[in-house]
């Protein structure tokens, strides 16, 4: 029987720990406040700003959103985010992407303060991160990492095998597991769209990471004997039954009898991307405070 790794679980106990360190914040004076910036009325992005509010409210903290029609010119959003920069209530935040076409999204996230900047989606905390001496880490590569550590998982000298290179997932997440240090000192191999012959090289994965948004893409035969598969994918598919259901880029049932551990969809990584947004939050407002 393979270990499922749940990051409902262990999203429960790190937010367990954030609540420690808020009250002790808060017992000083500082309640840690996240600001989530929405354009436009994109169903999916009103969903995730309004998980984010909610988590917030739950743990304590100072919840701030700014919902912003779609027709907000780049300058009144360029203008926000100096507010946002500026406002000492404000310890981190983030403009929910994607945003309308018109607005040039780099222009907006590079106008946010590094120091707020709790996505880690700035390059100056891209370049740190890189470097090993990271400001935030970013939220999803974060949760992995997470999730590898308190499930036990040992990192060191593994091959980590990533599968996508994305900004927000695939590269980062290769990037944080080749870093020297406790869940991480990994080989790392990064694979996509354009590798040639991608199950030879997944199948020599200790810990595989997948990201690719394809459903049920990596099969049994794909995976090594014992591997462990932490499936990031999350794709809504049809569903004879219920209309449609989410899956990940990972064939859970024909693979989890092969692996030693792995973790499903939804309810794997899904859950830690936002508690690692909070643990940012928290730590934004822990550095604020020294730093005043
Ligand atoms: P992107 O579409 O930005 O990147 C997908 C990556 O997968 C690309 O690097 C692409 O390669 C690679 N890829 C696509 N098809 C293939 C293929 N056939 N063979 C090999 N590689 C392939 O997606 P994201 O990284 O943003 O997201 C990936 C998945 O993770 C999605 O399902 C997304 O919904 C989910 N996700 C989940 C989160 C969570 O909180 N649980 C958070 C973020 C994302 P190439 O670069 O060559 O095009």
């Amino acid at each position: 029987m393979s270990e499922l790794i749940l990051g409902k679980a262990i999203s429960e106990s790190i937010y367990t720990e954030l609540r420690e360190r808020i009250e002790s914040l808060k017992s000083k004076g500082i309640t840690p406040g996240l600001a989530v910036v929405l354009v436009g009325s994109d169903p999916a992005s009103e969903v995730y700003v309004r998980m984010k509010g909610k988590k917030c409210e739950e743990l304590g903290m100072h919840s701030v959103t700014m919902t912003l029609p779609e027709n907000t010119t780049e300058e009144e959003l360029l203008k926000k985010v100096e507010e946002l920069n500026n406002d000492k209530s404000v310890h981190g935040f983030l403009v929910q992407l994607p945003l309308p076409p018109h607005i040039d999204e780099k222009k907006v996230i590079y106008a946010i303060d590094p120091k707020k900047d709790v996505d880690c989606f700035h390059p100056v905390n891209v370049g740190k991160m890189l470097i090993g001496e990271p400001e935030f880490l970013p939220a999803t590569p974060a949760g992995v990492q997470q999730m590898l550590v308190r499930s036990g998982t040992e990192t060191k000298g593994k091959h980590v095998v990533v599968v996508g290179r994305s900004n927000i997932v695939g590269k980062p997440m290769a990037a944080m597991m080749m870093q020297k240090g406790d869940g991480a000192d990994s080989t790392v191999t990064v694979v996509h769209s354009r590798t040639k012959d991608l199950p030879s090289i997944t199948r020599l994965a200790d810990i595989l990471i997948v990201a690719m948004g394809k459903p049920n893409f990596v099969t049994a035969d794909m995976v090594k004997e014992g591997a462990v598969v932490i499936d990031v994918g999350t794709n809504r598919i049809d569903d004879p039954v219920k209309g449609s259901k989410l899956v990940g880029d990972v064939d859970f049932e024909g693979v989890k009898s092969k692996v030693s551990a792995i973790s499903p969809v939804p309810g794997g990584v899904g859950p830690m991307t936002i508690c690692m947004l909070m643990a940012n939050t928290v730590a934004a407002a822990e550095k604020a405070r020294v730093s005043r």
